[in-house]
């Protein structure tokens, strides 16, 4: 089905994402893969080419481009290429970017937004921690003031970018025992004394993005440092969530998409018993299955996006798209595996990485059990 969601400039762009992701980057992804991370030359080529700064005001050095929809350009082209570089870069220039623009005072943006905007400043956000992710309200990591500092100790885990981010975004209880109430996001950059990371974590799947560990001890972060209002986090966090799950949600159906349509190249070319496989009957009808799985996700996938543009997107309509996507993309890519034959199972075809990839996304961003719960509580149960 034809998609209407963009217009001839959302197209010129992917043109421009295209290319550099031709020249730059998909010739090197064994060297990402190797290095458990995407090398900062990269940023810094993301951010000269102006892919970092979408959301960011001109005045910052980003292109204030105020259309979602070149977001979402931007991540089905990266989760087409990689699924990871889509994580890596979509944290930072997606998820992290509203944070900063939003909640940021005039200093820290000036502090911090051109080198966001450049790669030369990689962020994180810190919100899961070894106890736990989906129950945010309850998180450990507290900050506790110290005259003109607040003092941070606690961890936090599985955190894209970890390894390399030079600032994260981290939620602390700054008034202990008041729940979602008593939460607080703070600017912690990775030169301040007692801030920490662990290994780069052994992952199932998108090897090449860089997940860690980070550790808060004692660490001494200003006042200017604090995003946003104190014990208000746990509300700025909800307000933003639901871009980070439409985010998702554009990213899981590209994947697939980008998958399903190699698959299908392959099982037009792969014989058995001296024809296509693609032409026997039951692979005939799974193909025009996983087809239509993906346009008719799509379809709502793109309306989320109209949605968010006009200010429309519910939390609710946010978390189907998360949900119903990472199913699908799942599901959708473990029949291209089964397709493929043996050759699905090897690492060196992209349709075994491309499976472990996926599984993550089921998980994260608050896992389909959490949005399945926020979509029963909205039906009044
Ligand atoms: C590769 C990777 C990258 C990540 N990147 C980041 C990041 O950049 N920043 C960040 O802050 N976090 C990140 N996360 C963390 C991710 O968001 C959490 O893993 C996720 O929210 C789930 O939290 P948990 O792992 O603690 O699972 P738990 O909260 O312990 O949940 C365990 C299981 O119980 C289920 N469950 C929990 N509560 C309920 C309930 N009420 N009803 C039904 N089922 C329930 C969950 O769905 C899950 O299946 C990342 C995770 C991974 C794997």
């Amino acid at each position: 089905m034809k998609r209407t969601l963009y217009n001839e400039d959302h197209e010129a762009f992917r043109v421009s994402v295209r290319g550099w992701l031709e020249r730059e980057v998909t010739p090197r992804l064994d060297e990402f893969i190797e290095a458990k991370a995407i090398p900062r030359d990269v940023w810094i080529e993301a951010g000269k080419q102006g892919f970092l700064g979408l959301e960011i005001e001109d005045e910052y050095g980003g292109s204030q481009a105020d259309d979602y929809r070149f977001n979402a350009v931007m991540s089905e082209e990266l989760s087409r290429v990689s699924a990871a570089l889509s994580s890596c870069l979509g944290i930072h220039a997606d998820i992290v970017a509203p944070y900063l623009r939003d909640l940021c005072t005039e200093e820290q943006k000036q502090r911090w937004l051109p080198a966001f905007c450049t790669g030369e400043l990689v962020t994180a956000i810190g919100m899961t921690e070894p106890s736990g992710g989906s129950d945010l309200a309850a998180l450990k990591t507290t900050a506790v003031r110290d005259g003109d500092v607040w003092v941070l100790n606690g961890s936090k885990t599985f955190i894209t970018n970890g390894y390399s981010a030079d600032l994260v975004v981290v939620a602390a209880r700054t008034t202990p025992g008041s729940g979602a109430r008593g939460i607080s996001l703070f600017g912690v950059e990775a030169t301040m004394e007692g801030f920490s990371r662990g290994r780069k974590l052994d992952k199932v799947g998108q090897t090449e993005s860089d997940t860690s560990e980070l550790f808060f001890d004692n660490v001494r972060v200003p006042m200017a440092n604090l995003i946003g209002e104190l014990d208000r986090g746990f509300i700025h966090m909800m307000e933003r969530l639901p871009q980070e799950r439409l985010g998702a949600a554009v990213s899981n159906i590209a994947h697939a998409a980008g998958i399903l349509d190699e698959t299908l190249d392959y099982i037009k070319e792969r014989k058995a018993f001296g024809q296509p496989v693609g032409s026997f009957q039951h692979n005939k009808f799974l193909a025009a299955e996983l087809v239509t799985k993906i346009e008719v996700s799509q379809a709502f996938v793109d309306q989320c996006v109209l949605a968010f543009n006009e200010g429309t997107l519910t939390a609710v309509d946010a978390a189907k798209a998360k949900w119903w996507s990472a199913e699908i993309q799942n599901d959708v890519i473990d029949a291209c595996v089964q397709l493929y034959g043996g050759y699905g199972y090897m690492n060196e075809y992209r349709v075994a990485r491309a499976w472990r990839d996926a599984r993550v996304t089921k998980i994260w961003a608050g896992s389909n059990e959490i949005m399945k719960e926020l979509i029963g509580r909205d039906l009044g149960l």
